[in-house]
């Protein structure tokens, strides 16, 4: 016997025949197989009614006036409910070419008369499980294919489809001799935000980011970017748009198809302004910047690789100049990148053949004049190039990881000056040691800093370490715990480039730190309306946290006064010493700089 899937869902078949005796027939056979039966006496009947009915199959005579069998078979087979409906052809003629015809027609399955009434029904059955297996493979096969192709998140095309995307446009771009642009977005601090607002809003931001993407770039609208008409004369065809999500918060666009410079600039900034409008997710509605790396073909690069590549480092540039902003790629970039990679193997260098120093910049108080502090500054002495900045090779030796080791030498040479200072008995003053976000993200960092306390003989409140806001608000939640236990060393924590990241109100309260280091551009901004109204708001913040505040990077007496006048608690900068060799420290701490302070504060 036969169970069929009717026991779940009773199957409906149409049946289209011109004579009422053969409809009545099918429909006692079909019932007695428990299936429903709709009829049609022609072909525009069945059609009509295969669109009202839906039916699961179709059965179908041939010869009918008017429309034939074979003539609405096509027309089923158009629609696109129909597509995949099995239908029974139905004919007198049994010669090769009228069965021919009948699959031409788009038939599943042709039957000559007479019909074996006996073994219609079970027919029926076979025809539909099968079709039935035949659908939901080609369901699971459509699935698969998505997931292949699909970013199930946000819908848009992967990462695989972005590889054939580009591929494929930039082959039609080569064709039509004309130029492709491809832009690499990544959106700003993204991790970050993904921390604080949570994962599954996060999700939901990427979700809107992708919809925002999509509704701004629409076809229709992409044509009207590229709204000089002459750029449409030129190439004589339209600008193709492809828009995927490579992962995480990283986005490519790839334009085909453009004639000029100007209109990939217009869509870039259209992007720009379009992602960086406030997202609202339930309670939350963060600002979301992207920044934006854009390589073109065919200059930038002739094959999909180069041109992933170099998009790739423009968007690092993008973020390394501020980020929020757009940069096309060119040559000097990679000239960059090159001379990164060589300075990470003189480095490598020298560390090994001693060439770097350290030298200790003073922190004076504000109320007593005292140097109170001395900050390590570390400094590369290359045999060719002279004195390089630590700002040309802290942020490479953060990136190739360098910076563990480095971090561990200046922990060694700070070591040895404490020594070398306390045989000369002076002890009074803190040490102020600056750790970069990878070192603070080392796992063994509390260890390595409970064996620099041991080995330097430094008294743990001593030590200050100067970490960054970004490395500790990066998540947070994680690093309360991680600075509670460097806490429990006995040292000082202070925040390195104050109000040059971002940081969380309620994180900043819970975090069990001492200073917050005002960051020196916002001092040198000090004529600038907005940067004195910056650093009022970090001193009132400090003064309700109850933190101390250190404002580096003072350069002159207006500077001074004006902080002299707010109540800043430490002094940095030019105006009193620039960062000296460890055997000037002494002396250094023997100055006092009241006079000086009084002076100015006075006028
Ligand atoms: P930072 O920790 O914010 O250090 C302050 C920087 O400002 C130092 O630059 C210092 O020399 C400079 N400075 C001090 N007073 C003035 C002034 O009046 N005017 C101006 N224009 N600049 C002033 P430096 O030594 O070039 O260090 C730059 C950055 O490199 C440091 O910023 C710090 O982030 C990093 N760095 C330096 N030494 C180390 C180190 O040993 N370890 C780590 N991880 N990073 C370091
Ligand atoms: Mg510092
Ligand atoms: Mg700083």
């Amino acid at each position: 016997m036969l169970t069929t899937d009717s026991t779940f869902h009773q199957a409906k078949i149409l049946v289209v025949d011109d004579d009422q005796n053969v409809r009545m027939l099918t429909r006692q056979c079909l019932e007695a197989e428990n299936m429903v039966v709709v009829e049609a006496a022609n072909g525009f009947e069945a059609i009509d009614v295969f669109v009202k009915e839906r039916p699961d199959l179709v059965f179908l005579d041939v010869e009918m006036p008017g429309m034939t069998g074979l003539e609405a078979c096509m027309r089923i087979r158009d629609m696109p409910q129909g597509e995949s409906i099995p239908i029974m052809i139905v004919t007198g003629s049994d010669d090769r070419a009228s069965i021919d015809q009948g699959f031409e027609a788009g038939a599943t399955q042709y039957k000559t008369k007479p019909v074996n009434w006996s073994l219609l029904g079970r027919d029926v059955q076979y025809m539909l499980r099968a079709s039935n297996a035949f659908n939901s493979l080609k369901r699971q096969e459509d699935r698969l294919r998505y997931l292949a192709y699909y970013d199930p998140l946000t819908s848009l095309p992967n990462r695989r489809s972005f590889n054939e995307q580009l591929s494929r446009l930039l082959k039609r771009s080569q064709r039509h001799k004309t130029s492709a642009a491809l832009l690499f977005i990544d959106l700003d601090h993204f991790k970050r935000i993904n921390d604080s607002i949570g994962h599954s809003r996060g999700d939901s931001l990427l979700v809107e980011i992708a919809k925002r993407l999509t509704m701004e770039l629409r076809e229709e609208d992409a044509i009207n970017y590229f709204s000089d008409s002459s750029a449409q004369e030129i190439t004589g065809t339209d600008g193709a748009t492809e828009i995927a999500r490579l992962g995480g918060d990283e986005f490519t666009v790839v334009l085909s198809d453009v004639a000029y410079v100007t209109d990939i600039e217009k869509v870039a900034r259209r992007i720009l302004d379009s992602l960086s409008e406030p997202i609202s997710l339930q309670s939350h509605n963060p600002v979301v910047t992207p920044s934006i790396g854009i390589a073109l073909y065919p200059q930038d690069g002739r094959d999909p690789d180069t041109l992933i590549r170099n998009a790739d480092t423009a968007m690092y540039v993008a973020k390394a100049e501020g980020r929020a902003c757009y940069r096309f790629y060119n040559e000097e970039m990679n000239a960059r990148a090159v001379e990164q990679l060589k300075m990470e193997e003189e480095l490598r260098d020298a560390m090994r053949d001693d060439q770097l120093e350290l030298r200790y910049q003073p922190q004076v108080d504000s109320t007593t004049g005292e140097v109170v502090s001395m900050e390590a500054l570390v400094r590369w002495k290359h045999p060719k190039r002279g004195m390089v900045s630590p700002q040309e090779f802290i942020p490479v030796a953060e990136s190739t990881g360098q910076i563990v080791e480095l971090g561990e030498w200046v922990m060694g040479e700070v070591s040895r000056h404490c020594h070398y200072w306390e045989t000369l008995g002076l002890g009074g003053f803190r040490v102020c040691v600056n750790i970069s976000p990878l070192q603070f993200n080392q796992n063994n960092l509390h260890e390595r800093i409970a064996g620099f306390l041991a080995d330097s003989g430094l008294a743990p409140g001593r030590l200050e370490l100067e970490l960054t806001e970004s490395a500790i608000m990066n998540d947070a939640e994680i690093n309360i715990e991680k600075l509670r236990a460097l806490k429990g060393l006995g040292l000082d924590l202070a925040v390195d480039d104050f109000g040059t990241g971002y940081s969380s109100l309620s994180y900043l309260k819970r975090f069990p730190i001492d200073t917050l280091k005002i960051d020196h551009s916002f001092i040198s901004d000090l004529e600038t309306p907005d940067g004195a109204a910056i650093i009022d708001a970090i001193l009132a913040l400090a003064k309700t946290l109850n933190l101390r505040v250190i404002a580096e990077g003072i350069e002159t007496e207006s500077q001074l006064c004006y902080l002299l006048g707010r109540g800043c608690d430490l002094l940095q900068g030019f105006y009193f010493a620039r960062p000296m060799y460890p055997e000037d420290v002494p002396n250094m701490l023997q100055t006092n700089f009241l006079e000086q302070i009084q002076s100015v504060a006075g006028h």
